[in-house]
């Protein structure tokens, strides 16, 4: 089955006792057994709920894992992943990872002495220079935010064969429709589906998928024993966004090529990140690895101000933090998602004031980019 068919009859579609075409939203927490230990394959919902399974068959399909579990998060999820591991163990991690998932391993799980080291994973022998006796994890995140950078997921996965460590790829950015890092040799992906999985503005969750049937087991008894599971009405949105994918992204695309373009010819507008643009450090690996380049374009207004002149002009681009959703998004990450970064780190990374984030939605193209022509004046 090609990658559209399976949002469409991939995973478990319909309802095997009624006929329903859709999966429906099992609200519920308990099921009857018909004797003691006697159950028809569900008697927790913590521990399954036919929605949510449905939802993690279809990601697990989608991402040609072996098992997908769903959880309250996408921070919900990364937790989870970091459960498989140990007080003392070493994880080392993109240096720009999503805010969330930086101070999860600088705030939070530094309580329980999970170790941690930052590495610029564009660079491979800058992880290889990073790895100590400790170190059981690789963490990468491909393409960035909000600078897009690419890193090479199959010299990871070499680095991490060879070093006997767990290579986790966060995907929210690329989707499991135009890069599938367990293909690239990656033991877990994850997501924050609150963002194209769901591609609604209504959801807030989280996907991981394991290549393995031991990790599998593993992840299993981590979601069951730290229950930050995904309700069912909110894994049945995600099933209904999961069907509109394929078509989203393919939309999202179009509508970034030429925005992109725009954006590149403007006076006003210094440098545009975007991997799709044939001199972004990270083009070639992020063609060679991934089908798409995806909706995120960043660009520099040249200055803090014109930035907030820029925002304060759209009328189709929301001012909204998150990504990923049918309508566009825009904001300035030095004053929005990493505001928490201090400003000569972000010098050093790049995000100046004027950095302005677009996440490309399904509008008209040309209404986009009059917005932004009007904006940019
Ligand atoms: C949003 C995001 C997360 C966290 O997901 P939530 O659903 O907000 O908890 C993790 N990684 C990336 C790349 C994200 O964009």
């Amino acid at each position: 089955m090609r990658a559209k068919t399976k949002m469409i009859h991939g995973g478990i579609t319909g309802d095997e006792a009624t006929g329903a075409v859709s999966v429906p939203i099992y609200q519920v927490s308990t099921y009857k057994q018909d004797s003691v230990g006697n159950h028809r394959g569900y008697e927790y919902s913590r521990t399954g709920n036919p929605t949510r399974h449905a939802l993690e068959t279809v990601i697990a399909d989608l991402e040609n894992g072996k098992a997908g579990f769903a959880f309250g998060s996408g921070m919900a999820a990364v937790t989870s992943v970091m459960m498989l591991l140990q007080a003392n163990d070493h994880v080392l991690m993109t240096d720009d990872v999503y805010g969330g998932s930086y101070r999860l391993m600088t705030k939070v799980l530094n309580r329980f002495d999970l170790d941690h080291t930052f590495v610029d994973t564009s660079y491979p022998e800058k992880v290889e220079a990073a790895i100590q006796n400790n170190t059981k994890a690789l963490f990468v995140e491909t393409p960035t935010n909000p600078l897009l950078k690419i890193t090479n997921i199959k010299k990871m996965s070499e680095i991490a064969k060879k070093h006997d460590l767990l290579l986790i790829v966060d995907n929210t950015f690329a989707t499991p429709y135009w890069q599938n890092p367990l293909e690239l040799g990656a033991d877990i992906v994850l997501h924050s589906a609150t963002k194209y999985i769901g591609g609604h503005s209504d959801v807030v969750s989280g996907l991981v998928i394991v290549g393995t049937e031991a990790l599998a087991e593993e992840l299993h008894f981590i979601q069951n024993s730290v229950g930050a599971v995904l309700g069912p009405q909110d894994s049945w949105l995600l099933l209904r966004g999961i069907k509109t994918l394929a078509l989203r992204m393919e939309a999202i695309e179009k509508n970034s090529q030429k925005i992109v373009e725009f954006l590149q010819n403007h006076d006003n507008v210094s440098t545009v990140y975007y991997p799709g643009i044939k001199d972004h450090r990270g083009h070639d690996i992020a063609a060679s690895q991934a089908k798409g380049f995806g909706g995120m374009i960043s660009f520099d207004a040249g200055s803090g101000e014109k930035a907030d002149q820029v925002l304060s002009r759209v009328k189709y681009f929301t001012l909204a933090e998150s990504l990923g959703a049918v309508e566009s998004l825009i904001s300035v990450p030095a004053k929005m998602t990493h505001a928490s970064i201090p400003a000569d780190r972000r010098d050093e990374l790049g995000i100046t004031d004027g950095l302005i984030r677009l996440s490309v939605g399904i509008e008209d193209a040309d209404d986009l980019i009059e917005d932004l022509k009007v904006a940019l004046k």
